[in-house]
């Protein structure tokens, strides 16, 4: 089985990214609860036959699909140390938990936080962002809000991201009982960045109509384009503003393990709370998510609840409290330090921001290819590792025909096996958008996706002017 998957990992590129799946194998998982065992070699078989030919292919390549990392052999065999250890990294006495710790100290490195921050692993910058929201909830409103509620007294709170901010940021407000409207979202300026003027003007207006202004999220990397907000003026109005300042740097903040791109995270070390992956750019495989926060005694005053089969003692088993369970919402909780710790520690900070680096700078190159040709349209400013833009032919077509053409030619480019972007709307125009995450992606891939745009673009556009 260890061969299979090192096999996989070192032939991808001669397999599709991706491929249509067959009915059949959709409907080889419709079976009934097994009474009887089954031998594993023959579910081994099953694996290699139905399973593994139809996964999404982020580890390919050729993907360049929403923000997905690719793995690394070395996470992969991590990961299976951490299932055969089968720790539960809730709590207790263990060294996975000092495992953990060192992430932790690793990232107040990096992020130049200091010794009381804390931080915790989750499944990905969704929950993280969550869990940020519901810290500057009990920070602003106090320890008794866990109790009381967020409808307790007649304040009504408000916050505050870019109108490009990612979805899982208004689903926080929704999960957090805030509900989305009590989230603004403030217009974009031209770079794709939160327009800090308008920013200042919605408080006000807030303020003024009786609203208490309480958090303030920036984004380090945006879903769409990549853009990275003005951390720096950011901190500065939260901390005027007496705000609790997050950032989502889901992929975007771990560019400050690449020296070219630090600088233009400046202010991030300002913040009162980060999330962040190590699946996406960090390319540990999934999933692995992060938060960390400056101040950890606030982590630990939201989460923390005293329960009589979780007494802590100063020796046993039960020492060691707080426990990870005390800074987040999940009791139960696996290792996923472990292949974090195994993949920083193999491939070192600096490799794995020359990797960073260089997606970014394969995105210029795909910029410049684009620009290049006649029949593309750049769609949008190439800030990092993202690339938005679309077909356009030689004749002139509609505004929607043009909608309508991409919105196949992604598909087809997709179903080619060759290259797998995905999209997204730029105002109103519908763009092919390649995010270069993956360490084995290169030139030969930002070509294949050009040349394969043009042939699958070329027949659609005859298609489209002769119907
Ligand atoms: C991917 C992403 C998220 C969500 O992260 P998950 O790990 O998928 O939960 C949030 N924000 C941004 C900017 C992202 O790119």
């Amino acid at each position: 089985m260890l061969e299979d998957m090192l096999n996989y990992a070192e032939q991808l590129r001669e397999r599709p990214v991706w491929q249509p799946i067959p009915q059949s194998i959709h409907d080889r998982f419709q079976e009934n609860l097994p009474q009887q065992g089954t031998e594993l070699a023959l579910l081994h078989q099953r694996f290699l036959t139905e399973i593994m030919p139809y996964s999404i292919g982020n580890a390919h390549p050729g993907f360049m699909g929403w923000v997905q990392g690719g793995g690394t052999p070395v996470g992969m065999v991590a990961e299976m140390l951490a299932a055969g250890l089968n720790a539960n990294v809730g709590g207790r006495e263990q060294v996975p938990i000092s495992v953990e710790k060192q992430i932790l100290r690793w990232m107040r490195e990096l992020f130049q936080f200091p010794e009381t921050a804390n931080g915790l692993f989750v499944t990905g910058t969704s929950l993280a962002n969550l869990i940020a929201v519901l810290i500057a909830r009990t920070t602003h409103l106090g320890v008794q809000a866990r109790r009381d509620g967020i409808a307790h007294g007649d304040k009504k709170l408000t916050a505050y991201t870019s109108a490009g901010a990612h979805g899982s940021v208004s689903q926080a407000m929704d999960l957090a009982g805030f509900g989305t409207a009590a989230l603004r979202p403030i217009p974009m300026n031209a770079a794709y960045q939160l327009d800090l003027d308008k920013l200042r003007a919605a408080i006000q207006t807030d303020k003024a109509a009786g609203f208490e202004p309480f958090l303030i999220i920036g984004s380090a990397g945006t879903v769409d384009v990549g853009a990275i907000d003005d951390l720096t003026a950011l901190a500065n109005i939260a901390q005027a503003e007496n705000c609790w300042f997050h950032v989502d740097g889901a992929y975007g903040a771990l560019g400050m393990l690449s020296p070219q791109i630090a600088p233009r995270l400046c202010g991030i070390e300002r913040a009162s709370s980060i999330a962040f992956d190590f699946h996406k750019w960090g390319q540990v495989p999934y999933d692995a998510g992060y938060i960390l926060v400056r101040d950890g005694a606030q982590q630990l005053a939201t989460f923390s609840a005293p329960a009589h089969y979780l007494k802590r003692e100063t020796r046993g088993m039960a020492a060691g409290s707080p426990w990870p369970c005390d800074l987040g919402p999940d009791l139960s909780r696996g290792f996923r330090a472990l292949k974090t710790w195994f993949t920083i520690a193999t491939f070192g900070a600096e490799k794995l921001g020359q990797i960073i680096n260089n997606t970014c700078e394969l995105a210029q190159y795909l910029k410049q290819r684009v620009e290049q040709e006649p029949q593309l349209e750049l769609l949008a400013p190439v800030n990092l590792n993202i690339v938005c833009f679309r077909y356009v032919g030689t004749s002139k077509l509609s505004a929607s025909d043009l909608n309508n053409l991409n919105t196949e030619l992604v598909i087809r480019l997709q179903e080619s096996g060759v290259v797998a972007p995905s999209s997204t709307l730029i105002q109103h125009q519908f763009a092919i958008r390649a995010a270069i995450v993956n360490h084995r992606t290169t030139r030969l891939d930002m070509d294949n996706l050009i040349n394969t745009t043009l042939l699958l673009g070329g027949e659609l556009g005859i298609a489209a002017t002769h119907p």
